[in-house]
């Protein structure tokens, strides 16, 4: 500054200080040691900016030391040392003290004032108010801290990269995101470009490259890969700048590491299409149970589409199935245990019910409140089907549709375990069908079903509703009676099963005759275990059968042994054909006219080493059973065919017929015309000398074929007697078409006559219906004179009985011949 001379200097300058906008003091004297210089150095002028300063008028600061001034008096030392090495200080900061106890930051210049001497005199101070200035730059601090703060919150960096100098400068977060410490390398486009992953190297360079040639800022996203080979994702933004010659100058840009939401996206994207593919129905409704989604899997279980569902309640599934109990209960669970599974029935849209495997889950908010429910589902409609059907299947025969052996079993254990606490009795019946192993091989195994289906259904008709029926195996079927009382309602009912088989059944369009053999057994007088009163009961139907079949039999302890027997005798038999112990006996049959014999009856017998005999009745069912029958039956004809040759050869005696048995079994097992036209050539016995007893059963299983035999065997001249005639079911109908010669009074009619008046009717109504017919009349089982002589009287043709002899073997019957016996008249 330069002033000139004729101005008065002082007045100058305190116009100049009053004109200053910055506070200003000069305080003196400049220099007084250093430990008090803040008390003795004195303010002696102070300008107008001062006062206002300070908030003091220029009386109340002078002649004030100037440390009082100053809050921080260390610092004013400083400024003196300063000041005394520089003599010029300049932005000095530090805080004056103001009147009111406040402070106000200053930036200090300060000068030393000299005398004219060029002594140190005092110092002038200038002082600027940086209050504003202060806070702008705490401001400034402060936005900088929550700009860190917010990248590394948002995880997201920003990046500054001069083109010009190449300097890279990257922010804090930008260090963290590619896994350094802040400032521990130097940013380099190298350092970024060897981070980014390989696969995206291309794609992130490409897109920098495009944006600063179209000048266009980029967005991307790409993976990286850190130093220590943890991968991530981020999103980068960047642009370029140019200068007035279009020159890029500059990029910036951010990058954000937007890892975890890109894998919550994935997770996300991943549940949805699970949501929209999954075979089960989801569901999702809010606390107060409001559909808010259900997916396609929902619709097509149930019918709803999502528009009908959404904002409805989960109600409009409900089912009539379940009670109240249960739905409050799955609440109670729901509430208490956050979850709830089972089985459930729920309603389609069109009404059925139906069954579904459900899942729920309680979603709870933060606060562990429930906000959502999720309803996972899968129908189960084809599962429990299969369920019910693998069921029914194990437990039911395919076939006739009955309970089967499991079932039965299972039903005759809990009948038991029922009868004995209330002290009832049961009865198992075992129903044996009748030569059914003739019925399949007649007429095949597809008949064979048909009866067996046949014969169940009509079982099904003789018993009580809670009773049960059962195929138990092969051609038997079990019953089981619970509401019996005594022995006698068992019989009951196996007389009503006898006399409902009695009717012909059609089946596949053929009608048939069939019977069934019953046995009974009760619990608990014949057995209290199910095993054991099964077996009595097959034991007993087994007894029924070889006495005769089409009847029942009640089961006695003593029947057991009988069953061993006949399992011995089976393997017995055998080893009886091929030992040579089955003979043939021969009974006479007498002309009632003449007394002389006219014929024989071939009867097997089985005669053991040791002499002893088996009766036929036992071995010859055995033998029907398991096929011997068919080697025994070869045998009896081809020897009687033999023998009777021999004695027309010999010719002791007129020639007598000899008639030989045919079981049904045999006459629908085998060609009966071959079979007797080959004994009959072998032998070279005439026709005319043999004669076939065969019962009605035989003809009725299948009448059309057995009067096809019949007729053949008539016309080549061979004889056809009906056995045990009365027994059976004697259809007149079919008698007339049957080409045959005899009919044979079964010995029941005949053992007891004259007395029993029924048997005489009977008797007398078969010999008049012979007559009637044409037929010769036979009787057998003449044991004694009377009947004998009643059947005389009644015109019978012939008799056969123990009156006149028992059966015998060859050589006795022979001595009969040749002695030529006859009825004594
Ligand atoms: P069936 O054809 O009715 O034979 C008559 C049965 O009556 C014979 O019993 C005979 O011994 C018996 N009998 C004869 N006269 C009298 C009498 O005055 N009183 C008594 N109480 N019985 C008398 P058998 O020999 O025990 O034969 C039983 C059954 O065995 C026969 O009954 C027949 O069905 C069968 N059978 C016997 N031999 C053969 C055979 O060679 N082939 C076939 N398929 N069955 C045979
Ligand atoms: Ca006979
Ligand atoms: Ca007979």
């Amino acid at each position: 500054m330069v002033i000139k001379k004729n101005i008065e200097p002082i007045r100058y300058i305190d116009n100049l200080m009053a004109l200053m906008p910055n506070a200003l003091f000069i305080a003196e004297p400049f220099f007084c040691g250093e430990h008090d210089a803040d008390a003795k150095v004195k303010i002696v002028k102070v300008n107008k900016a001062f006062c206002e300063l300070l908030g003091c008028t220029d009386n109340e600061i002078l002649e004030k030391p100037v440390g009082e001034i100053f809050e921080e008096k260390e610092l004013f030392k400083i400024l003196v040392t300063r000041l005394v090495n520089e003599e010029h200080v300049k932005s000095f900061e530090l805080a004056y003290l103001r009147k009111d106890g406040s402070q106000v930051p200053v930036l200090l210049s300060a000068s030393v004032v000299k005398h004219s001497s060029g002594r140190a005199k005092g110092i002038i101070c200038l002082a600027q108010d940086i209050t504003k200035l202060k806070k702008a730059d705490d401001d400034l601090k402060k936005i900088s801290l929550s700009l860190e703060n917010a990248q590394r919150i948002g995880r997201m960096g920003n990046w500054d990269w001069d083109l010009v100098t190449n300097e890279i400068l990257w922010s804090d977060e930008i260090y963290r995101i590619f896994g350094y410490e802040p400032k521990s390398v130097k940013p380099s486009f190298e350092l970024f470009s060897n981070a980014v992953h390989p696969a995206d190297r291309d794609y992130v360079n490409e897109s920098i490259r495009k944006a600063a040639e179209e000048r266009e800022p980029y967005s991307i996203d790409h993976r990286i890969i850190l130093p220590d080979g943890l991968e991530k994702i981020v999103h980068e933004d960047g642009e370029v700048t140019y200068d007035s010659n279009g020159k890029a100058v500059k990029m910036t840009g951010a990058v954000q590491d937007i890892t975890e939401r890109k894998n919550a996206e994935d997770q996300l994207a991943l549940a949805s299409k699970v949501f929209e593919s999954a075979a089960e129905g989801v569901m999702v409704s809010d606390s107060y149970g409001t559909i808010l989604s259900v997916n396609p899997a929902f619709t097509k279980i149930t019918g709803f589409t999502a528009e009908e569902a959404l904002g409805k309640n989960p109600n409009i599934l409900r089912s009539d199935r379940h009670d109240q109990a249960f739905y409050d209960n799955m609440w109670k669970k729901l509430i208490t245990e956050g979850a709830w599974q089972g089985e459930i029935w729920n309603r389609r849209k069109s009404g059925k019910a139906y069954p579904e495997w459900l899942n729920i889950t309680a979603i709870k908010n933060q606060q562990g409140k429930t906000e959502r429910y999720v309803a996972v589902f899968h129908d189960l409609t084809d599962i429990i089907e299969s369920r019910e059907k693998v069921e029914y299947q194990a437990n039911h025969d395919a076939l006739t549709g009955l309970p089967n052996r499991v079932l039965f079993m299972d039903r005759l254990k809990v009948g038991i375990r029922l009868a004995q606490r209330i002290e009832k009795k049961l009865a198992v019946l075992s129903i044996g069908i009748d030569r059914f192993s003739s019925i399949n091989e007649s007429f095949g195994h597809i008949m064979g079903d048909g009866v067996l289906q046949a014969v169940g259904d009509k079982l099904k008709e003789y018993v009580h509703e809670s009773d049960t029926v059962s195929r138990y195996s092969g051609d038997e079927f079990t019953i089981l009676l619970e509401d019996i009382d005594s022995i006698d309602d068992a019989v009951k009912h196996a007389n009503e099963i006898l006399e409902g088989m009695e009717k012909p059944f059609t089946v596949n369009g053929k009608e048939l005759f069939i019977t069934v053999s019953v046995g009974v057994t009760i619990y608990p007088d014949d057995g209290n275990k199910e095993d054991a009163l099964i077996s009595n009961a097959v034991t007993a139907m087994a007894r029924a059968k070889e006495e005769g079949r089409n009847k029942y039999s009640l089961f006695i302890q003593a029947m057991n042994e009988r069953a061993m027997v006949k399992l011995a005798m089976e393997s017995n038999l055998r080893r009886a054909l091929e030992k040579g112990e089955i003979k043939v006996y021969y009974q006479p049959k007498v002309d009632l006219t003449s007394g002389k014999i006219v014929g024989a009856e071939a009867l097997v017998r089985w005669i053991r080493e040791d002499g002893s005999s088996i009766s036929p009745g036992l071995f010859v069912p055995v033998a029907e059973e398991t096929g011997l029958i068919f080697e025994i039956g070869e045998l009896v004809m081809r020897t009687a065919c033999k023998d009777n040759k021999e004695w027309i050869d010999a010719g002791f005696h007129q020639p007598i017929i000899v008639s030989v048995n045919l079981s049904a079994r045999q006459f629908q097992g085998q060609d009966i015309v071959k079979f007797v036209e080959s004994a009959l050539s072998d032998t070279g016995l005439p026709y005319e000398y043999i004669e076939l007893e065969i019962t009605e059963s035989v003809i009725v299983v299948d009448v059309e074929k057995a009067i096809d035999m019949m007729l053949k065997l008539s016309s080549m001249g061979i004889k056809l007697s009906i056995d045990d005639f009365g027994t059976g079911y004697s259809s007149l109908s079919y008698l007339k078409r049957f080409p045959i010669n005899t009919l044979k009074v079964d010995q029941v009619f005949v053992r007891d006559l004259p007395g029993d008046a029924d048997n005489a009717a009977i008797t007398i109504a078969i010999i008049s219906l012979a007559k009637n017919l044409g037929l010769k009349v036979i009787a057998e089982g003449v044991e004694n004179r009377e009947a004998l002589e009643f059947l005389k009287k009644n015109g019978c043709d012939e008799m056969q009985g123990f009156y006149f002899s028992k059966p015998l073997p060859k050589d006795e019957f022979e001595k009969l011949l040749k002695d030529g016996k006859t009825i004594i008249n």
